[in-house]
């Protein structure tokens, strides 16, 4: 197992409760930060609980749902559909998240778990499974998961990477200390080739992430900082008066893909197995559904054909869901028509959050209210 992220440590974790005994490596030593929005989604926290690992969520706030809208003008308020008993995501802290996890890896005796061990190359032959090359040496193993996250220079090593597919998108993150009651909601804001993301997280910290083209990131050469808090500044006045704590990330392109996600012995799970956009902030619930999807495929006489199919059912609807939200990022007005549509109709844009969470088809919205959607009448 290569990677200890959310979708690492949970593939080590349910596999090891299934009976297999697992070595694990990541280059990092934990607790270490990861640039992310930090909004756990509702489909993630079922798969969350049957790792059933105590605390993960300890202090996290709830999060009821997403504001979409524009610069200074209402926005659309869309709470989380209902499915399977869940409402609520979590606004989770990576930095002690992804601690959690870990710390639960060392508990576990099936486990033996390598922080600050870099995997440089995976290997496979015909016979006698693949083969690890680390900074401490080789390793054997019958079946080797890949989730080295985003950028994945294993799955590039293996000639799997397809992408980053333009146009190019980018990160920028970083945490503010607020005062003031707890605001359960996440907002997004469309502006001129930019959105702007906000969400609470433990600590009374909101993580405020700017997504955007890379038209507009020659604005950030040489003052990352300074020009993240203008436009944090100028389009979320209510920040002009909490204190920015902890570093400004860069992060991006996104939209890679894998040309395969399982093949001789080697899998690839979270990230490393595809990843669009933050748009949708589905990554951590998807690492962690696809990393239950592994281990259950590992019981399979086939498993590499059981993942590839059951890797294609969980991505292919909230991959489209991505890819109409960002269609929407770069139409202004369209965003305009979906929030005057939503006074109308506020169910749609719920139900869209639930197909993007594969919670049912887009079957689910009819003809009339994607008409709706797209034109504001
Ligand atoms: C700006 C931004 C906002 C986001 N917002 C959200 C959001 O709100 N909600 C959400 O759910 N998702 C969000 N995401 C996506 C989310 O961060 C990822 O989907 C998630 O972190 C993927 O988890 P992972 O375990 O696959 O990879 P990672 O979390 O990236 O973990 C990969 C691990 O692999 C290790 N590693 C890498 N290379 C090697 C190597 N060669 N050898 C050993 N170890 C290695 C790394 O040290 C790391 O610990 C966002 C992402 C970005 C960039």
């Amino acid at each position: 197992m290569i990677g200890a992220g959310p979708a690492g440590a949970a593939t080590a974790l349910f596999a090891a409760r299934r009976g297999h005994r697992v070595v694990i490596l990541d280059k990092e030593s934990f607790p270490r930060d990861k640039p992310c929005g930090e909004g756990l989604m509702p489909n993630g926290l079922g798969t969350l609980r049957a790792l059933d690992v105590a605390g993960l969520t300890r202090e996290a706030p709830p999060l009821n749902g997403i504001q979409f809208g524009l610069p200074h003008a209402p926005p659309a308020v869309v709470a989380f559909p209902e499915h399977g008993g869940e409402r609520s995501g979590l606004g989770i802290r990576r930095l002690d998240f992804d601690a959690r996890l870990v710390s639960a890896l060392d508990r576990e005796p099936r486990i033996r778990f390598h922080p600050r061990t870099e995997v440089r190359a995976v290997s496979y032959a015909p016979t006698g499974g693949p083969t690890v090359v680390t900074s401490d040496g080789e390793l054997r193993a019958g079946r080797v998961v890949i989730a080295d996250g985003l950028r994945s220079s294993l799955r590039h090593r293996l000639g799997w990477t397809v992408g980053p597919r333009p146009p190019h998108r980018y990160g920028i993150v970083a945490h503010w200390q607020v005062d003031g009651p707890l605001d359960p909601w996440v907002r997004i804001t469309f502006a001129d080739g930019l959105e702007v993301y906000e969400g609470p997280v433990a600590g009374r910290q909101r993580m405020v992430a700017l997504l955007c083209y890379q038209a507009r990131m020659r604005e950030f050469g040489g003052r990352l900082e300074a020009r993240y808090r203008e436009i944090v500044e100028a389009i979320r006045p209510g920040l002009r008066h909490a204190e920015r704590v902890g570093p400004v990330y860069a992060v991006g392109p996104f939209w890679y893909r894998a040309s395969t996600v399982a093949a001789h012995g080697v899998f690839l799970v979270g990230d490393a197995a595809g990843f669009t956009d933050p748009i949708t902030g589905e990554g951590i619930a998807a690492g962690l559904r696809q990393a239950r999807a592994v281990v259950d495929a590992l019981d399979s006489p086939t498993p590499e054909r059981v993942y590839r199919e059951a890797h294609r059912r969980l991505t292919k609807d909230p991959r489209r869901v991505a890819s109409l939200l960002l269609r929407l990022s770069r139409t202004p007005a369209l965003v305009a028509r979906g929030i005057r549509s939503h006074e109308r109709a506020p169910q749609t844009l719920s139900t869209l959050l639930g197909i993007g969470f594969g919670y049912w088809g887009f079957n689910r919205i009819t003809p009339r209210e994607w008409i709706r959607l797209f034109t504001g009448r």
